[in-house]
């Protein structure tokens, strides 16, 4: 389907204007529930910006674009990956070049105290996302929110002058949060996006966790792997210092952990078992967990200080999080992630609930633990602990999880959890999936499973919704599923 031929750009935005009586300009819609959808540069360049925000008006009453501004990562940024199949809209080309960065334009005033050199996104040369599809967007009575995450290449440019320390003090390929030149570079990114364009907000994601959970391996990514648990660097041993943490006894407790991962993985179990090992890890080293918080602390610090830098430039534009999948599968995770602590430094929180690629990713993160923590469990037992702990319902037993997902019942409850949880003014906009790629034998997207997560979505509460996680990997047929269960919930609010 050619979109160029779908609708003529002034008709377009004639068209919202009439159908929502919006005039131009935001004011008019600032009560509007908030219909988000995440979406990259390539889809504009690719589309047409006019017939991509023509069409999303007319599928999903799309008012909100969560423009993917500044990532390395192919979560949210560029065409499908090779090996996944392209959807049946945009260029069908894998972009197997992609290199990311910097979408719209980094203005090196606002870099001056980070080593980290801001890159402008080498992918399009001479376009700037924002500069393009702002004007536009706001003509249609969209808003425009800059969505940017934690997701670097290594090679950037004094990256390296960022990076964590591993618990045997190698630089691990990730940025440290304590790191000044980390701080920096995303108060001056947040600076750039806000001074520099009229866009209506800000979202920030951080899809990483602290090194007791990465020791555990407690998440739907790789295996535990508590040698690069971090982060031991200068700063983050001065903050230990200042708190009264014993640095010896974390690292001791540690090389533990990493021990008792390691004969795990060998198949030795301990005498004691897996789980009254690691306690005992836990009692005599409980500096384990206070490095965990400690971790914590980095990232919650970096959100403050985003918020108050962003508050100080635009007190009345929206700046919020995206909270990363794994608090749906992992508890020790969901108890870092405090919504009524959140809400002292966010506006609105998209909380992830893709419950299609829900199933495959909770069935390697539930695989992963009972490799480690639970490995006194069966792989079924670990699964029910697991669907008790994080308040679930009935959902799939493992073998079929791959293949089944995860329930709308699943999205309903999260978002009545997340609505329960929040204070004051925050808002919860569910990140609800569309699409997102999985395996070749797992569970896909469905015009059904898409209408019955965001029907779930309203019917708990949420406060807006943001269709994830981005539009070059959606099929229309399923965006239209999630639109026709969006214009119902619109009659019945
Ligand atoms: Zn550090």
């Amino acid at each position: 389907m050619n979109r160029r031929e779908f609708i003529g750009s002034s008709a377009a935005a004639a068209a919202a204007t009439a159908v929502y009586g919006w005039p131009v300009g935001m004011e008019a819609q600032s009560a509007a529930r908030p219909i988000g959808i995440q979406i990259g540069a390539v889809s504009f360049l690719d589309e047409g910006t006019d017939n991509v925000l023509a069409a999303l008006r007319d599928m999903a009453d799309i008012n909100m674009l969560f423009l993917a501004t500044f990532t390395y990562g192919r979560g949210i940024g560029g065409r499908q990956p090779h090996g996944t199949p392209l959807p049946d809209h945009g260029k069908q080309e894998y972009d197997d070049n992609y290199h990311g960065g910097n979408f719209a334009t980094p203005h090196p005033q606002y870099y001056k105290n980070t080593s980290i050199v801001p890159e402008k996104a080498p992918d399009h040369p001479g376009y700037d996302v924002i500069a393009d599809v702002l004007p536009r967007a706001h003509a249609h009575g969209m808003k425009v929110i800059c969505w940017f995450e934690d997701v670097f290449r290594k090679d950037v440019a004094g990256l390296d002058k960022a990076f964590e320390i591993d618990l045997h003090g190698r630089p691990a390929a990730r940025v440290c949060y304590r790191n000044p030149n980390t701080l920096n570079f995303w108060l001056g990114l947040t600076e750039d996006y806000l001074r520099s364009y009229p866009v209506d907000g800000l979202m920030f994601g951080s899809e990483r966790q602290g090194p007791l959970n990465t020791a555990l391996g407690a998440s739907h990514g790789g295996a535990a792997t508590p040698a690069t648990a971090g982060c031991f660097c200068p700063y983050c041993l001065e903050a230990a210092r200042k708190e009264g943490i014993n640095v010896e006894r974390a690292t001791r407790g540690y090389l533990a952990l990493e021990r008792w991962v390691d004969s795990l993985k060998g198949g030795r179990k301990p005498a004691d078992g897996a789980f009254v090992t690691f306690w005992r890890i836990l009692v005599e080293q409980p500096e384990v967990l206070a490095w965990e918080r400690l971790w914590n602390e980095g990232l919650r610090d970096t959100y403050r200080a985003m918020y108050r830098k962003a508050h100080e430039i635009a007190p009345a534009k929206s700046m919020g999080w995206h909270i990363w999948h794994t608090n749906s599968f992992a508890p020790f995770y969901r108890a870092e992630q405090d919504y009524a602590a959140f809400s002292e430094y966010s506006d609105f929180l998209k909380v992830v609930m893709y419950h299609d690629s829900g199933g495959p990713r909770m069935a390697r993160y539930i695989r992963n633990v009972n490799a480690t923590l639970f490995a006194d469990l069966t792989l079924d037992q670990t699964t029910e602990l697991t669907y008790r702990v994080q308040q679930y319902g009935a959902e799939a037993p493992l073998d079929k999880l791959p293949t089944a997902g995860l329930s709308a019942d699943y999205v309903r409850r999260e978002t009545r959890r997340a609505v329960a949880g929040v204070t004051g003014k925050t808002r919860v906009w569910p990140g609800i999936e569309i699409d997102i790629p999985t395996g070749e034998h797992e569970k896909k997207s469905t015009p059904d499973s898409a209408y019955q997560a965001v029907k779930a979505t309203f019917e708990a509460g949420a406060h807006g919704i943001i269709l994830s996680r981005k539009y070059s990997e959606m099929k229309l047929e399923n965006l239209r599923a999630a639109g026709r269960a969006i214009r119902e919930s619109a009659r019945t609010a």
